[in-house]
């Protein structure tokens, strides 16, 4: 198929052209066209100056090359007539997909014109004789700039499908007093056009006020059809307005009623995050993001499915329950799905709120809680004893902190987290061992460093977070040190982001391991040596990646190691699959973590990895679970490494 863009600067032209080319016995697939309103939208995917364009339309041509390219030329002549300001066609695949991002991205994409707005379904459906969709979109625009009113309008030409599509603050009366006079004017417009109220999407409740309009005396004869069939009106209660004297105020039949009476939020989780709440309209992209639903292929454990559930919740339609904790505590906060998202919603941040709200209710999973009263009674993750945390330091070192002869001030402050220091045989041992070979001044706290309270944050424990963060700093700045490098993606997001947002400045430069060991690097103190040939894959940890865009350092550090042939996975950076060793899923259900982590590992093979190396002792544990979950003859020898033991193993 081939893809055709014509830009006008009049909707009127745009029309004319259109309907010349739907009577003149060109084939099309499909025909879409686009307002100023939404073109503004989408000015940044166009990238276009968008200030004289009035219609954009873009047109489908299917069928044999041959007849495909005469039609499009054909197009282009008629476009041209009209006097088109820009045309141009391709039919190559990666071309095609770029012209439709900007309308695939639009719809999403309203609900970000302004924090707290969002589009809203109420007579956003019309459908119109196709040579009147001009005419229709003239009168929406009016009907716009009188009630002051955003209506962003595109359609699909072929059938005369009109999306008026309103944008407003669902919680300000004020914004709905305008919209539903804006909105009855438009349903007169559609039905002068001589058009319908319901062209392709569902009729329900959005539909019940303004029903009796286009159907007229057919509605009674409807009525008492249902009646019939239906006497105690068990079916779709209130939809299409065919009860008796059923209600048909847009307030009666909103979801949005709630928060237009408590635009506070009835149940909120703070401006922002409700705004995001509000943002998503549903539309299922982030499907294929994410993770947990990529395993279980359930709503509830998909982006969408979470974010209704927390609208629901905030609204106060539903409550807090063992059932809504098991949707929240099962993401893995990897935010896969934001990048999957035409409008990126932040669903992390929504997960975490809903989690705070579970946990002041008292119902967060046991193994969650399991892991809080570790943080609380031990210090760590495991419950393990404060004196075993040096045990996996090298012998010089750890006898040096068990004599107490460790620096108490140094200009670097190493802090290795819970995993690499009670669970991970080699990622401590392997981070020394270049920084040692650089001569570097540093330091630790030995065994008075405790968990950074990560897990805390991520369970909701907002009290227990915020002392633990208060008294972990005050250790930290006691050492004087001017920076700290830690090789746990957790701790280096907890450092880097969450712990200034609760205690301000932390007077310390906040690195990860893959940032220090690619700056010695690049001084020249590290000598490697390589391991001999292997063809390695990089995953990106979501707390690195996504979280802060670190891409290029750990691609950096593998290639430039002799013998590495480097081999990128289809799903990286931004779109990474994450391996469900996050957001505490771990604890909490680990048969799905590890499901997880076996999709990711299958990726790896799939460009014929031998070695995956991560930055993240999270991701490296439950990637060497995923791995032993696939047969072996499957697996083969693929092996997972940290990206300090990677480099430790290639040093001379
Ligand atoms: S979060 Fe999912 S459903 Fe919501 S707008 Fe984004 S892609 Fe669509
Ligand atoms: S953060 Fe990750 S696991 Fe959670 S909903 Fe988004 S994609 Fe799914
Ligand atoms: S984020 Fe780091 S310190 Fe915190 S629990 Fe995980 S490994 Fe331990």
């Amino acid at each position: 198929g081939a893809l055709a863009l014509a830009v006008f600067g009049d909707i009127n032209a745009a029309g004319d052209a259109v309907t010349e080319v739907t009577t003149s016995g060109i084939k099309l697939a499909g025909c879409e066209i686009m307002d100023k309103f939404s073109i503004k939208v989408v000015e940044k995917a166009l990238g276009k100056d968008v200030t004289k364009i009035e219609a954009l339309l873009i047109m489908e041509g299917d069928g044999a090359k041959d007849v495909v390219v005469r039609d499009m030329n054909r197009i282009g002549e008629i476009c041209k007539k009209y006097g088109v300001l820009e045309y141009e066609w391709t039919d190559n695949p990666a071309k095609r997909e770029e012209m439709m991002r900007a309308r695939g991205g639009l719809v999403p994409t309203l609900s970000r014109i302004k924090p707290g707005n969002r589009l809203v379904a109420i007579a956003e459906d019309l459908g119109v004789p196709s040579t009147k969709i001009p005419e229709t979109i003239r009168r929406a625009q009016a009907i716009s700039q009188k009630y002051n009113i955003l209506i962003a309008t595109f359609g699909h030409v072929g059938d005369g499908n009109v999306h008026t599509t309103f944008v407003c603050d669902v919680r300000s009366r004020d914004d709905w007093d305008r919209l539903k006079p804006a909105a009855e004017e438009l349903v007169k417009t559609c039905m002068e056009m001589k058009g319908t109220l319901s062209a392709e999407h569902g009729t329900g409740l959005t539909r019940a006020p303004h029903i009796q309009l286009q159907l007229g005396p057919a509605m009674e004869v409807m009525r008492k059809i249902k009646q019939a069939m239906d006497p105690d009106n068990l079916l779709n209660p209130g939809k299409m307005g065919l009860e008796k004297g059923a209600k048909t105020d847009i307030y009666d039949y909103f979801a949005f009623k709630p928060l237009v009476e408590h635009p506070e939020g009835l149940n909120s989780y703070g401006k922002a995050v409700d705004d995001e709440v509000l943002a998503c309209i549903h539309c299922g992209f982030c499907r294929l993001g994410c993770p947990t639903f990529s395993v279980t292929q359930r709503e509830a454990r998909n982006a969408r499915g979470r974010n209704a559930l927390a609208f629901y919740l905030m609204n106060g339609t539903i409550e807090p329950s063992r059932d809504l904790a098991e949707a929240f505590y099962s993401c893995t906060t990897c935010q896969a799905c934001t990048y999957f998202c035409p409008a990126r919603i932040k669903v992390d941040e929504i997960v975490e709120g809903v989690r705070k709200k579970i946990y002041e209710a008292g119902l967060v999973p046991e193994p969650i809680l399991g892991v809080r009263d570790n943080i609380l009674k031990m210090n760590n993750v495991f419950a393990s004893a404060k004196a075993d945390r040096i045990e996996i330091y090298p012998p010089a070192l750890k006898e040096k902190a068990k004599t107490g002869q460790l620096k108490a001030k140094a200009k670097t402050l190493l802090f290795m987290g819970c995993v690499p220091s009670y669970l991970d045989m080699k990622m401590v041992p392997s981070l020394l061992k270049p920084l040692d070979a650089a001569k570097v001044d540093y330091t630790t706290l030995a065994t008075e460093e405790g968990c950074c309270g990560f897990p805390l944050f991520l369970m909701g424990a907002e009290a227990d977070f915020h002392d633990r963060a208060k008294r972990l700093v005050e250790q930290m700045k006691a050492t004087g040190a001017k920076e700290l490098v830690t090789p746990c993606a957790g701790c280096y997001k907890t450092f880097k982001k969450i712990y200034p947002e609760v205690v301000g400045d932390l007077g310390l430069e906040v690195y990860h391991s893959v940032h220090y060991i690619e700056k010695l690097m690049k001084e020249g103190k590290l000598k490697l040596k390589g391991n001999g040939k292997q063809r390695v894959t990089y995953h990106d940890p979501c707390d690195l990646g996504r979280a802060f865009q670190i891409f290029e350092e750990p691609r950096n550090i593998i290639k430039a190691i002799p013998g590495v042939e480097y081999a990128e996975m289809a799903r990286n950076r931004l779109q990474a699959r994450c391996c469900g060793g996050g957001g505490g899923v771990s604890a909490n259900i680990p048969e799905m973590a590890v499901d997880m982590a076996a999709e990711r590992v299958r990726d790896a093979l799939a460009v014929g990895a031998e070695v995956i190396v991560s930055g993240c002792a999270a991701c490296k544990d439950n990637l060497r679970k995923g791995t032993k979950a696939i047969p072996k003859d499957e697996r083969g020898k693929i092996k997972v490494m940290d990206i300090t033991e990677f480099v430790a193993s290639a040093m001379e």
